[in-house]
């Protein structure tokens, strides 16, 4: 746990979220500000800033959240007709939390831009 981490304080239980994922290694929850009818951040409970720090994450940990990924999507009706997953990394890319994070995003035709 990181102190003043939004994403390890809601993992703590210490802000609220709406859960629809957890397991050994990662805890998915909706994004308080839906891009989509389906909008799920899915976050490593281990703490490491994003793409660029995935050095200080064992692989099961990182691979954990592809897999949840996968049964969230299900579990979430998305499976089959289909969702984004990504992951914002540093400036450009305006990520804004600094823990890594998946979006997943589906339950709606998404642009084919991905700007
Ligand atoms: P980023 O911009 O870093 O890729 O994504 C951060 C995401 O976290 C944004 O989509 C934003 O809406 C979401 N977010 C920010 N604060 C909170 C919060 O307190 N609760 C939840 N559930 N999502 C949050
Ligand atoms: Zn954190």
């Amino acid at each position: 746990m990181s102190d003043n981490c939004l994403f390890c304080k809601i993992i703590a239980g210490e802000i609220p979220s709406q859960k629809v994922w957890e397991d050994a290694y990662c805890y998915a929850f909706r994004d308080i500000n839906p891009q989509a009818p389906v909008h799920v951040l899915i976050v490593p409970k281990r703490h490491v800033t994003g793409l660029n720090d995935t050095g200080a994450l064992p692989d099961q940990e990182l691979s954990a959240c592809l897999h949840a990924a996968r049964q969230i999507a299900a579990q979430e009706g998305v499976g089959e007709s289909g969702y984004r997953l990504l992951s914002n990394c540093g400036p450009h890319a305006c990520q804004s939390v600094q823990h890594l994070h998946f979006h997943l995003l589906g339950g709606k035709q998404l642009s084919e831009r991905m700007d």
